[in-house]
């Protein structure tokens, strides 16, 4: 994960690719984690609830407060850049 100015940038457990705003997700009612429609792992009366990435944080206090919501996932070079910040 990374972090900037407090806020994580979650990524799928699944394929590893950091969650975009428009991203098809589910999460589910073991872990509350959030996963890719098309990664979900669990059998579907595991989905605890569907939306796109954006919809979901916004929906969930816990999530908004520190998840990222983008168009463009925080890459490495915006890493460096916070790391930069924090001295
Ligand atoms: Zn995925």
């Amino acid at each position: 994960m990374f972090y900037v100015e407090g806020k994580v940038q979650p990524h799928c457990e699944f394929c590893r690719k950091p969650f975009k705003k428009n991203d098809l997700v589910y999460t589910d009612t073991m872990f509350t984690q959030i996963q890719h429609a098309k990664c979900f792992i669990y059998k579907p009366e595991f989905i605890k609830d569907k939306g796109t990435y954006e919809e979901i944080v916004n929906k969930y206090t816990e999530y908004k407060k520190s998840f990222i919501v983008s168009e463009k996932p925080i890459t490495e070079l915006m890493v460096v850049s916070s790391l930069r910040k924090e001295k």
